[in-house]
């Protein structure tokens, strides 16, 4: 018999044809891209407005921005001869030649925005330049652009983009209702608001003001003005000019006390040259900086203007613009992570008792909340200092009507990405950080045997014993590690021993090197036993049994995420340490160990919170007293 097969494989296929796209589908390729939702249509039309040097921009939207978004702003406008270019794809005002891709000063670059939108929209631009007596206007629609004709209007430009998707339902039935569709739109108009507070913002939705930024503001009064004038107590200023080696980079920024920190990522902003971005670098630095100030899984308020040379960043990484990339990223993580906690160092950080509405005389229940602010933290005052005045100087109208960033650029460019410690921009008045005096304790009680209570000079101060305690003892080991030595400790005359499983005694060599650096030494002592030789002094010393340390510690080295190298394990074992050593809930202490414990509230650092990021202590303010009691 044949060995050829007689059941004949399928015939293949005919080769599919390659064919060139029609101009119409090729947009709405790219749209899919740029184009997601109201709200990219919306941050596409402001990138222009800025680019094209407006003062004051105004949104208006209908049905969130599905049935219509419009810009209209007082930019430079477009000559009647180029607006039929403007809807062209690739058309572009803004960069002329491939170097121009490498210091890119505009909001956008690729011209590609405008004929995204209209091949998925129904658009028309109405525009008039200073020299021109009249206004044009042109519209397009998929493919088709009318001719240019003359219509009435101011100089500027006005952008309507009416019924997207109409011609491509799959991506119209994604969209979500108006009002969450209105709601990023807002959200967009709010990021870029803050990143440009020289520019005034309208938002008009359905007819109503929703959103009305002056032009004009300070970074300050502008982010004040967006986060809501009740937050500005818990806002302290963040800049960088005390940074010798952040070469190339300015910064000024707000950060939100630990209080302010919430369930999602929402309340973090980060701007580069006038640019909203999502960067994961700058991110990790912000929760670097916040670290153990507040609890795993939350995220702190910031919010972070940052300048470079242009040069100095890739912009072109990112259809949206949101990502870049940074030639010298650890340059930027670092100034991040060292302006930010240098911000939150010099605050004072104590949660203040307030009541949301004061006395009230005829209010039945109690309406106290733990609620949030600083005590006048040293955080820098009204317009802030150094960068943040900078801001404050630049006029706009300056360049282009637009908050000068090209001012600072120009300061930076001279010096490119690699200058030698170039700080920028010049700094006249870089005083150096203040750190809040130190609280005069004298009286102090202790409460249920878990509370301390003292005053200091703004009021009535109350002190968790042990997260207070925790956090001090955590900042000393992690002092005693950083400082190269290990933690002392004492050998035992007979070793202890431990029961461990087959894996957890498999598994010491690996843990050998952490465990040395916590002077714990331990060898295996059976097929089912550790033993432990020696252990630390302190934990000896504070009553810590090594048996129930030992085995909560194997225990834990068994979790996802334990890696005896990284740097976040140490912190957490030490962090157990700490726990473990410190003064528990119910143990009376004398009032001079009362005293010690609160006289190290002032020279340890971030010793408002403990290392789980849960506060030591809250204030209650005289004036709060006052008020609850009706003199004030
Ligand atoms: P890009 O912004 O990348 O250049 P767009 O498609 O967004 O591409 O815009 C194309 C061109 O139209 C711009 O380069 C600019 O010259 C012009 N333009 C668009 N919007 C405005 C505006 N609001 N004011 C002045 N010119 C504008
Ligand atoms: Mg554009």
């Amino acid at each position: 018999m044949s060995a050829v097969a007689t059941d004949n494989p399928a015939s293949p296929a005919p080769s599919p044809t390659i064919r060139r796209l029609p101009p119409l589908l090729v947009n709405q390729i790219a749209a899919g891209e740029v184009v997601e939702r109201p709200a990219s249509v919306v941050k596409e039309l402001v990138d222009n407005a800025l680019d094209a040097g407006a003062t004051r921009i105004t949104v208006e939207l209908e049905a969130g921005g599905i049935e219509l978004v419009r810009i209209t702003d007082d930019g430079c406008g477009i000559a009647a001869a180029d607006l039929p270019l403007a809807p062209a794809p690739h058309a572009t005002s803004k960069i002329a030649a491939p170097e121009d891709l490498d210091r890119i000063a505009t909001m956008g670059f690729r011209g590609e925005a405008l004929a995204s939108i209209a091949s998925v929209s129904r658009l028309s631009i109405r525009s008039r330049t200073a020299a021109e007596v009249g206004a044009h206007e042109i519209s397009a629609e998929g493919e088709t652009i009318s001719p240019v004709r003359p219509a009435a209007g101011p100089v500027g430009t006005c952008v309507t983009v009416r019924n997207l998707f109409f011609n491509t339902p799959a991506r119209r039935k994604f969209l979500r209702t108006p009002t969450t569709e209105g709601g990023h739109c807002r959200d967009i108009v709010e990021s870029l608001a803050m990143a440009h507070p020289a520019v005034g913002f309208t938002l008009i939705a359905d007819g109503r003001t929703v959103l009305d930024l002056p032009p004009n503001q300070s970074p300050r009064e502008r982010i004040i003005a967006i986060l809501g004038k009740e937050l500005e107590p818990q806002l302290i200023e963040v800049h960088a000019d005390h940074l010798d080696d952040a070469r190339g980079l300015a910064l000024w920024g707000m950060a939100g006390l630990p209080a302010l920190a919430r369930a999602t990522a929402k309340g973090q902003w980060a701007f580069l040259n006038g640019r909203p971005i999502r960067d994961k670098t700058v991110q990790h630095a912000i929760r670097e900086a916040y670290r153990g100030l507040i609890e795993p899984g939350r995220y702190p308020t910031v919010v972070l203007l940052i300048e470079m040379s242009p040069a100095a960043v890739d912009v072109n990484v990112h259809p949206q613009k949101l990502e870049v990339r940074f030639r010298d990223q650890s340059m930027v993580h670092s100034a991040v992570l060292r302006s930010v906690r240098e911000a939150l160092r010099a605050a004072d950080l104590t949660p203040v008792i307030t009541s949301p509405g004061g006395y009230v005389p005829r209010a039945g229940e109690e309406r106290a909340i733990i609620g949030v602010g600083t005590a006048g933290g040293s955080g820098g005052g009204v317009g802030g200092r150094g960068f943040a005045e900078h801001f404050n100087r630049v006029q706009p109208g300056e360049v282009g009507g637009r908050l000068s960033y090209s001012a600072i650029r120009e300061a930076v460019e001279g010096l490119g990405p690699a200058a030698p410690q170039a700080a920028l921009p010049p700094q006249p008045q870089a005083e150096p950080v203040i750190a809040p005096p130190p609280r005069p304790v004298d009286r102090v009680l202790q409460v249920h045997n878990s509370f301390v209570v003292t005053q200091d000079e703004q009021g009535i101060v109350i002190v968790d014993q042990h997260a207070l305690h925790e956090r001090v003892m955590f900042e000393e080991l992690i002092a005693r590690i950083a400082g190269g030595k290990g933690l002392e400790s004492q050998r035992l005359l007979a070793p202890a021993t431990v029961e461990a499983t087959a894996q957890q005694i498999d598994r010491l060599d690996d843990l050998a090197p952490l465990l040395t650096r916590l002077g714990i030494e331990l060898t295996p002592s059976g097929p089912r036993t550790i033993a432990v030789h020696a252990f630390p002094t302190f934990l000896f010393d504070r009553g810590v049994e090594p048996e129930g340390f030992i085995r909560e510690l194997l225990e834990k080295a068994e979790s996802d995420g334990f890696s005896p190298t990284s740097e976040e394990t140490l912190h957490e074992v030490l962090d157990m340490m700490a726990c473990k050593a410190a003064v528990k809930a119910g143990d009376r202490m004398t009032e001079a160990e009362l005293l010690e414990l609160l006289k190290l509230r002032d020279t340890v650092e971030r010793s408002s919170n403990c290392p789980h990021g849960r506060p030591t202590s809250i204030r209650l303010t005289i004036r709060e007293l006052e008020k609850r009691f009706g003199r004030a």
